[in-house]
């Protein structure tokens, strides 16, 4: 699967979102990921962008605004476009990264849905 820099992030934590159809997605592509499916790392809108409300004419309405938070991820991350990774991989470096991990997600509007999720994951 493709997926742009912080859908590597979310789809570990936000379970739902915009209604059953975009849900189902969701949850299809963890499970593909998190079953070892390779993640080949892209630039712009992705498989989860095509079935959510704010894709509209070929891309994102806060485009600029997930640009940047593609960035932030593939930082944390020590990832690039163009790379290729497993979710087993993502989520490693996500463990050893916690205040990172903590400070990504803190300005998003999903964070009261993936927040306990989130600190699962880590543990605590
Ligand atoms: S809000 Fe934008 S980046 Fe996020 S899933 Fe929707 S189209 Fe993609």
């Amino acid at each position: 699967m493709r997926l742009r820099g912080h859908h590597l992030i979310c789809l570990n934590f936000l379970k739902e979102a915009f209604g059953p159809r975009f849900t189902e997605l969701l949850e299809d592509m963890r499970k593909r990921a998190l079953s070892g499916e390779e993640i080949e790392v892209i630039e712009g809108p992705d498989e989860i962008c095509y079935a959510c409300p704010f894709f509209r004419a070929g891309r994102c309405l806060y485009e600029e605004e997930v640009a940047d938070m593609d960035r932030s991820a593939l930082e944390i991350l020590g990832l690039r476009v163009g790379d290729k990774v497993l979710m087993e991989h993502v989520r490693a470096v996500l463990r050893q990264k916690p205040e990172e991990l903590r400070d990504f997600c803190s300005d998003c509007e999903f964070l009261s849905t993936c927040q306990p999720e989130v600190e699962k994951f880590l543990g605590t």
